[in-house]
């Protein structure tokens, strides 16, 4: 099987972020895979080890993306490729889709590509289903377990992750299957797998590479970016000797809050 696996590089979770003068910051922290995207690594592999074949993880970003790839090499997959050019700068989800579905279309074959869930910094969602549009494939988002995998018969069946409880789907291949947390155990990188990854020469894919001698403008702005709002809040004990006496203490400060 190909299977491609789409990555990103994300702020790590435990990072302040800061926004000054409209510009956001997360300080000396480091940039690491994107977590939900962890679980679609190791999904590929899980794949690979019971269906054979070859996995590609993709990233579209700047030259330092590279080091979210070099995980992705450091746990298993065989090739890593960078997707970057400033043409692309300023990509909304319309624009990456549009760069990622050229990016996949020149992998040789492929049957299978994975996305996380979501992006921890950006968080919208929706790249898989954009890259599944683009490329005209079935689109199976919020995917939480693999039950029936066919190669050879060209289809897939898997369990969906939804309010009402999980939802069984069947679609054919090639499919896109964006995968939730839970679906697996993502590994650690192995010694051998990180000395790997660190002599792995990662090939650059430009606009020019890709064949998009237009790269369209992004659909969305960002007009304006501010910090949230601080809110303080402070914690107040009601004591008493009853219920009954804690109640009517707690209406009273309520009231005195003009709450109710
Ligand atoms: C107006 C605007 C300007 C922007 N400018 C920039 C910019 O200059 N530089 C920039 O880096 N971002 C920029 N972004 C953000 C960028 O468009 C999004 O990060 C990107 O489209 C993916 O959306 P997301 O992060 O919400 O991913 P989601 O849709 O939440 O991610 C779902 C899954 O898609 C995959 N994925 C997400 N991003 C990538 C990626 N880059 N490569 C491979 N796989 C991926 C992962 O598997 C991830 O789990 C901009 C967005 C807007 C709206």
């Amino acid at each position: 099987m190909n299977i491609v696996v789409c990555v990103k590089q994300a702020p790590d979770t435990a990072a302040t972020v800061t926004v000054q003068d409209g510009k956001v910051s997360w300080g000396d922290a480091p940039l690491v895979l994107n977590p939900w995207d962890e679980y679609a690594v190791e999904q590929a592999l899980l794949t690979k080890e019971e269906h054979g074949g070859k996995i590609t993880a993709i990233s579209l970003g700047p030259e330092d993306a590279k080091e979210a790839l070099k995980t992705a090499l450091a746990m298993g997959v065989d090739e890593a490729i960078l997707v970057s050019d400033p043409a692309f700068a300023g990509a909304d989800t319309l624009v990456a889709s549009k760069v990622l579905a050229a990016a996949i279309s020149k992998v040789e074959a492929v049957d299978l590509i994975f996305f996380g869930r979501s992006a921890v910094d950006s968080d919208s969602g929706v790249l898989g289903a954009q890259v599944a549009r683009r490329l005209g494939w079935p689109s199976l988002s919020l995917v939480a377990a693999v039950n029936n995998l066919s190669p050879e018969g060209g289809t897939i069946e898997v369990e969906r992750m939804i309010d009402e409880g999980r939802q069984i789907v069947k679609g054919s291949l090639p499919v896109v299957v964006s995968v939730v947390k839970g679906i697996n155990e993502p590994r650690y990188p192995s010694f051998m797998g990180i000395r790997k990854a660190s002599r792995a020469e990662i090939p650059l894919w430009t606009a020019v590479d890709l064949g998009l001698t237009a790269v369209p403008s992004p659909a969305m702005t960002w007009p304006e970016i501010f910090a949230p709002l601080k809110i303080e809040t402070k914690c107040e004990f009601i004591e008493g000797e009853t219920p009954v006496v804690i109640a009517e203490k707690l209406a009273d400060r309520l009231m005195e809050e003009k709450v109710i």
